[in-house]
């Protein structure tokens, strides 16, 4: 709604509306071989003007503006250095897209399938400390493969052939971690199956999409349940604890060990070490660790409650 309906108004709220969108991130483009405009470091970004912005080379040294370049340079830059198609970097901390990479809970595929044509498989980066060129060589591992990084406890960079291309992933993730989030509360989440995800993938060279899945052959890959950067990627795997394929829920069922739902006592009243709750192989030969002895369990926290009230009379 626009307050009187003056033109002059009108437009003064675009430029407002263009200003603070540019104020949340942090970008750098590549404006030559060895030189990258970037935003600068502490200024109340809302009130950024063009004069603001700085020229850096690639080893982060600056070359002109008033203001010293933002601390997390390194990062674009080193992307930049790593994938000489990349033009543009933007880092942000989008609250949605950065609640998962304070879970660390994986971006789960086969969902969406804009997400699975824009930005294919996402990594998350380990954590460490922001602003180093450590913290910038966290991302490489997953740089060439990807174009949608989270950072582990703070943020997500993206990039691409330009600005507008780098800030539409940004946009795009955060926008779906969002309605993973909602959907959650609704209750759960359905996936698509994995013909269904090939069928996307392979609209993507006509699209101009790299994805190294299609690389990899799609055919004897699973591309719903599985992640690229699980393995081979460095250390660093988080494993989804919220969003679990349902296949990986079939292949590894969560099972709660009876031991950490209760603690027995070192010693029983009687002097004996076991514990009365059956974990005992089946007949079949196989644990079955699910599998409670209620009377017994129920006897366990009595003489527990017991022990301890006589404790407490003493
Ligand atoms: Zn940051």
């Amino acid at each position: 709604m626009i307050g009187n309906g003056t033109v002059l108004n009108e437009w003064k709220l675009r430029e407002q509306m263009c200003e603070i969108g540019r104020r949340v991130y942090n970008k750098g483009f590549r404006i030559s071989e060895d030189r990258v405009l970037c935003t600068p470091t502490r200024i109340s970004k809302g009130f950024m003007k063009p004069d603001d912005l700085c020229i850096i080379d690639m080893e982060g040294k600056q070359i002109s503006g008033q203001r010293k370049r933002s601390s997390e340079m390194l990062l674009h830059l080193t992307i930049m250095k790593a994938r000489p198609d990349v033009r543009s970097v933007v880092h942000c901390h989008p609250p949605h897209a950065t609640a998962f990479a304070v879970a660390q809970e994986p971006i789960p595929k086969c969902v969406l399938p804009e997400i699975e044509v824009f930005l294919g498989e996402v990594a998350i980066a380990p954590y460490e400390t922001p602003g180093g060129q450590k913290f910038a060589d966290t991302v490489l591992p997953y740089v060439k493969d990807t174009e949608t990084i989270l950072l582990a406890n703070h943020g997500t960079v993206t990039y691409g052939t330009d600005l507008e291309d780098a800030y539409f992933k940004t946009e795009i993730i955060d926008a779906y971690c969002r309605i993973l989030l909602l959907a959650k509360q609704l209750g759960r989440v359905h996936y698509y199956p994995d013909e269904k995800a090939a069928e996307l993938i392979k609209l993507k060279p006509n699209l101009n999409i790299p994805d190294p899945r299609l690389r990899l052959g799609l055919e004897n890959c699973d591309l719903c349940g599985n992640n690229l950067f699980r393995e081979g990627y460095g250390e660093f795997s988080p494993e989804p604890k919220v969003y679990v394929h349902p296949k990986l829920m079939e292949q590894a069922p969560v099972q709660i060990p009876i031991e950490s739902r209760i603690s027995p006592p070192a010693t029983s009243s009687n002097g004996s070490a076991a514990p009365r709750y059956n974990a005992a192989p089946s007949s079949n030969g196989q644990a079955k660790t699910g599998e409670l002895d209620v009377e017994a369990l129920v006897q366990t926290i009595t003489d527990q409650v017991m022990r301890a009230l006589g404790g407490a009379g003493r």
